[in-house]
């Protein structure tokens, strides 16, 4: 293989892999940098740590992957796609290897061949004995045998490759969706967030509008309805927002109940009456609540709105919003703010 880095990396994955599926571990981002990191050794003692935990309950629970991955590596979906990225093109890089020798080993073959034909000639023109056609044809039969099992065993190795190399595509494609998608509502996460104010900011600031929008009183809906009607409701939410989304407006889930929507080339008074008429679609919502068989109607969401200024960074301009949508909660909720005459 060319890179010894790419080869190093590949035989981590391939160690990584069957502790993965030994222990039952998910193959989700997470886990991959973790036992990435494991197979590593770079740190002995996010090693011994996971050791520990294995050994306690012989699989490591999600919750502890999530707590052993902030404490041990630094920025790790990142590092984890990067490198499933170098093991993909060690994957591609061994297979063209192993094209290259199979090249060697059909000029051999050919070679044997052409004296096989040559010796054939030779019976013709000197007249050989039978012994002696037996022999030359035994000796075809060999190498022609031979020829047949090493095809057969480049064929199975290029298949298992090509799959090995399909699971990594695929794996990389979910890593690659799982970081910039929220695995709750399905709507595009924080990271996707500031990757794409940031990427509007530098090319195309000009009419750029924020909407930061949350719903009001969650804490106490939770607490009276539970958790898990709460989490329908931020689903509910989210579908509203999206649906409502256009122009180019994108839905973005900024943090537990909030919700952040970057409109471009626009300005504040039309951002402000998108947020307005996103503002009494979610009033209108109703959900059922089944174990108390009531309908859930008072949802509501207070929002705020900033709309670029030159100048403005990534944070001044979220800080804007944020302080309209602290004026919109003051004001008693459910409400957009700036008001604009
Ligand atoms: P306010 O009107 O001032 O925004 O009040 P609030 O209760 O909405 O705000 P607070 O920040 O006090 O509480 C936010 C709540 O959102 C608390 C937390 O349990 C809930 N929450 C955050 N993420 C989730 C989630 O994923 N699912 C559920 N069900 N609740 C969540
Ligand atoms: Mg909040
Ligand atoms: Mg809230």
């Amino acid at each position: 293989m060319a890179n010894p880095l790419l080869k190093e990396s590949a035989l981590k994955l391939k160690k990584a892999i069957p502790l993965m599926l030994k222990h039952q571990i998910p193959t989700t981002p997470t886990n991959y940098a973790l036992w990435y990191a494991y197979v590593d050794e770079k740190s002995p003692k996010l090693n011994q740590h996971l050791d520990e935990i294995v050994g306690q309950y012989n699989t490591c629970p999600p919750s502890y992957s999530e707590r052993l991955y902030r404490e041990y590596l630094a920025e790790p979906a990142a590092i984890n796609v990067i490198d499933m990225r170098l093991n993909l093109d060690a994957m591609v890089t061994e297979l063209s290897q192993s094209l290259k020798d199979t090249n060697l080993d059909a000029s051999q073959f050919h070679h044997k061949i052409s004296n096989n034909y040559d010796k054939l000639n030779k019976i013709e023109n000197e007249g050989f004995s039978i012994e002696e056609v037996l022999a030359v044809v035994k000796g075809l039969v060999r190498d022609s045998n031979e020829i047949r099992v090493s095809a057969q065993h480049f064929s199975a190795q290029l298949a298992k490759a090509q799959s090995e190399i399909d699971a990594l595509k695929e794996q990389l494609k979910q890593s690659e969706h799982d970081m910039h998608y929220d695995a709750l509502t399905g709507s595009l996460n924080r990271r996707a967030f500031d990757s794409d104010l940031k990427g509007i900011l530098e090319q195309q600031p000009q009419g750029l509008c924020l909407i930061i929008a949350d719903i009001d009183h969650f804490k106490v809906f939770n607490d009276t309805y539970g958790h898990q009607l709460g989490d329908q409701v931020l689903k509910a939410v989210t579908k509203r927002l999206t649906e409502a989304c256009k122009d180019g407006t994108k839905l973005y889930r900024f943090g537990g109940e909030e919700f952040a929507l970057i409109v471009p080339k626009s300005q504040l008074r039309r951002a402000r009456q998108l947020a307005e008429s996103m503002r009494r679609s979610l009033e209108k919502l109703t959900l059922k609540d089944r174990r108390k068989g009531e309908t859930i109607n008072n949802i509501s969401a207070s929002f705020g709105v900033a709309e670029y200024r030159v100048n403005d960074s990534h944070g001044s301009l979220i800080d804007r919003a944020d302080t309209q949508l602290y004026q919109a909660k003051h004001l008693g909720r459910n409400r957009v703010m700036p008001i604009i005459r």
